[in-house]
């Protein structure tokens, strides 16, 4: 997608501090983080959201969520506990319409979020 700030970031068009690289994903540090840890799982594939995957794309959420694992084991996240958090649509504070999943930690978390 030519015009995706996500897109641009998984190219390497646009710059961006890289924590893991799977084949079917990037997790990056967010620029703008929300927690002492807060990093951006974003696939490689560009769809806006869920509800944009096609059913035929068995092995999306499966890779996106191994990613997430990976990511929060090698940064040893799960000992102190991380919350997951994706956003769809304007409301709900999506600003980038290319699906990614933020991991957030290193804080307590409070219930509900805002
Ligand atoms: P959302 O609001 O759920 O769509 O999340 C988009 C996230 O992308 C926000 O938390 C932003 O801070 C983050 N973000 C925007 N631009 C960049 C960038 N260039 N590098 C890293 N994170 C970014
Ligand atoms: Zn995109």
């Amino acid at each position: 997608m030519e015009n995706c700030l996500f897109c641009k970031i998984v190219s390497g068009a646009i710059p961006a501090a890289r924590v893991l690289e799977t084949d079917s994903a990037i997790v990056i540090k967010d620029i703008n983080p929300q927690a002492p840890v807060h990093l951006l799982a974003i696939p490689r594939e560009h769809y806006a959201g869920i509800h944009e995957v096609p059913l035929t794309n068995k092995s999306f959420f499966d890779d996106l969520m191994r990613t997430v694992d990976e990511v929060v084991k090698k940064e040893n996240l799960h000992s102190s506990g991380y919350r997951l958090v994706l956003n769809y649509g304007e409301k709900a504070g999506q600003s980038v319409d290319h699906i990614h999943v933020h991991i957030l930690s290193g804080r307590t978390m409070h219930w509900p979020p805002g």
